[in-house]
């Protein structure tokens, strides 16, 4: 064992949180503050072209790679599970929508004892992260670190799904995060001068020279070491070395939905049965580590292009020499998932999309690792509230072993999640079927009829459904009388003490949308909470957001 130097706070994990907490601790020269990355640096170049995301695919150094347990409802397949692995965690290798969710999702986890999350909070912490290139206004930041834009190269295909979705009863709508959530249109995407912009690009890039800023690469976090109930440090391996290092302040797990639960275990907190089965000592019984896991499950419509318009045969020559040698411009802009959009289904049980549609003019099957031959178009849906709820559990008490993801989909007791899934696929179909895409119709291929019965799109859901890669909640926080929380509103770990955890997994349910943006937001608020910057009256929770969820129109915590 190796002695280093003590430090104020030990971030785990530099992903789409830990790299902002970096950033805003280590903005006071009085704190030392150490980061750890089980991943390496970010130099590969797929990771700044943003079209580079389609070879990342399976891209062995920059992912973990999980793969769930098999899933009963879904024909006993596995699901594979990128995540980041890397400087900038999975915002490194994600498809750069800028997303926020609905406001009311924010005053819904507030209702669920997130005390002080609600919308009129967190908007200040969303404007504070980002600078968008529309510029700021009401509803948006235009100077912080998180660039977004507009996107640089849009291809004809995305502009055609957007008219169909109109003639198949859809609004148009510019901005997502704007005034209405619903609606379809181009996605705004975390990119700066047609490159990614990561959190790390974001956060990070900017403070490599703070003296009082260390950031190791190659580091795995093992376990916290605590000192009686208090946090005092982490212990982690590094190029074959055990190194224990000291947080005279904190430790704030960073690690991600599946990592951050995983080594609150390793850690002796947990599930005091589960823990002991695996020859741990338990240090707190927090039964509720782990549980809550939520994910968007999403289905893909695949039709062939009558015209050769789709990037499915792009020449990576031309890509790479417009991109590289004329000035980020042309393809390899592009995020590959360029349009799409919310909706409320014939089943919404409130004034909230319940839907999300990401178009992507290329064929993409299994996540793209499966090739398929000629040309074609995509198009994503998702149910953005899912009721069934999944676990993370300890496969062994060994560090370097995968924690082992029961994801659960389609598990909820009145079947309601794979009802929503039938309504995806309907919506889809009726997309496809908008005279905007005869000119580029050509036969479909997944499901392989666009006549198919109810059945038949139950029986292709159950075979191709995946991951629309937004794991969240498995380190929810809730109030102190509520035994099944992990944390308090202010992401302190129950039963110990110095010890927070940021990042995904904190939310108490899972928002309408995509998580990176909502993730940074969750470390922007984190931050102030740790420097003591919040005053008390922002920790109640305000009237629900007449925006999206009317007053009185329900109780949200009747969904469960
Ligand atoms: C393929 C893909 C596409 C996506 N597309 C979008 C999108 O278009 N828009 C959007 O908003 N969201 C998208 N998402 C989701 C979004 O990127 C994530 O929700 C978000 O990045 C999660 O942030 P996090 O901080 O919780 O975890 P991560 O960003 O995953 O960060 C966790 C970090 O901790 C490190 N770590 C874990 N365990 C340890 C350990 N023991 N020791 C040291 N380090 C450790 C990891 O290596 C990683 O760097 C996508 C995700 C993926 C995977």
């Amino acid at each position: 064992m190796t002695a280093t130097p003590e430090f104020d706070y030990i971030i785990v994990g530099a992903g789409s949180a830990g790299c902002v907490l970096a950033n805003r601790l280590s903005a006071d020269p009085n704190v030392k503050v150490l980061l750890l990355e089980a991943g390496g640096s970010d130099w590969h170049p797929f990771i700044h072209m943003p079209a580079g995301l389609a070879k990342l695919v399976g891209k062995q150094g920059v992912n973990w790679d999980y793969d769930t347990q098999p899933q009963a409802g879904l024909d006993g397949r596995r699901m594979w599970w990128p995540r980041g692995k890397v400087l900038g965690g999975s915002s490194s290798i994600n498809a750069m929508c800028y997303i926020r969710g609905n406001p009311a999702d924010y005053d819904e986890w507030a209702a669920l004892g997130a005390d002080g999350w609600h919308w009129d909070n967190v908007l200040a912490y969303f404007k504070r992260a980002e600078g968008n290139g529309r510029g700021a206004n009401a509803l948006h930041g235009g100077d912080g670190p998180l660039k977004v834009s507009d996107l640089r190269y849009v291809n004809e295909l995305s502009g055609v799904f957007v008219e169909a979705a109109t003639q198949a009863g859809h609004t148009r709508n510019a901005d997502f995060n704007g005034a209405t959530q619903e609606g379809v249109g181009l996605y705004q995407v975390t990119q700066v001068g047609g490159a990614r912009c990561s959190t790390a690009v974001a956060y990070l890039d900017p403070i490599r020279g703070r003296a009082n800023f260390t950031v190791h690469t190659h580091a795995l976090a093992q376990r916290v070491d605590f000192s009686g109930q208090r946090a005092s440090g982490v212990t982690y391996l590094r190029h074959g070395r055990t190194i224990h290092a000291t947080a005279r302040r904190e430790v704030l797990l960073c690690g991600g939905a599946i990592n951050s639960p995983q080594l609150l275990m390793l850690s002796g907190v947990g599930d005091a049965d589960h823990l002991r089965r695996h020859g741990i000592g338990v240090r707190a019984n927090v039964p509720g580590v782990g549980a809550n896991l939520q994910d968007h499950l999403d289905v893909c419509t695949l039709q062939h292009a009558s015209q050769r318009v789709t990037y499915d045969r792009l020449s990576d020559a031309k890509v790479a020499f417009d991109y590289f040698l004329r000035g980020h411009s042309g393809p390899g802009t592009s995020n590959i998932a360029e349009a799409g959009g919310f909706a409320r289904s014939p089943l919404a049980p409130d004034a909230r999309a319940d839907v999300q549609f990401h178009f992507v003019p290329a064929m993409l099957d299994d996540h793209g690792r499966h090739r398929l031959p000629g040309d074609g178009y995509t198009l994503h849906a998702c149910f953005l509230r899912p009721r069934s709820r999944g676990r993370i559990e300890l496969a062994s008490a060994n560090p370097t072993d995968k924690a082992r993801i029961e994801a659960n989909y389609l598990s909820d007791a009145d079947g309601f999640d794979l009802r929503m899934m039938l309504e995806c696929a309907k919506l889809s179909r009726a997309i496809f079927a908008a005279k905007a895409f005869d000119p580029y119709r050509g036969a479909p291929i997944f499901p392989t009829r666009d006549d198919a019965s109810d059945e038949e799109l139950l029986a292709f859901i159950r075979a191709k459904a995946e991951t629309v890669y937004h794991p969240v909640g498995s380190c929810r926080m809730g109030r102190a009388d509520d035994a099944h929380a992990v944390l308090d509103p202010q992401l302190r770990v129950r039963g110990v003490d110095g010890l927070r955890v940021v990042d995904a997994s904190v939310m108490p349910r899972l928002i309408g949308g995509n998580t990176n943006a909502p993730t940074i937001m969750i470390a922007e608020r984190a931050a102030d909470l740790i420097a003591g910057k919040i005053t008390a009256p922002q920790q109640t929770a305000a009237a629900p957001h007449a925006a999206g969820m009317p007053q009185g129109a329900r109780n949200p915590m009747a969904m469960s």
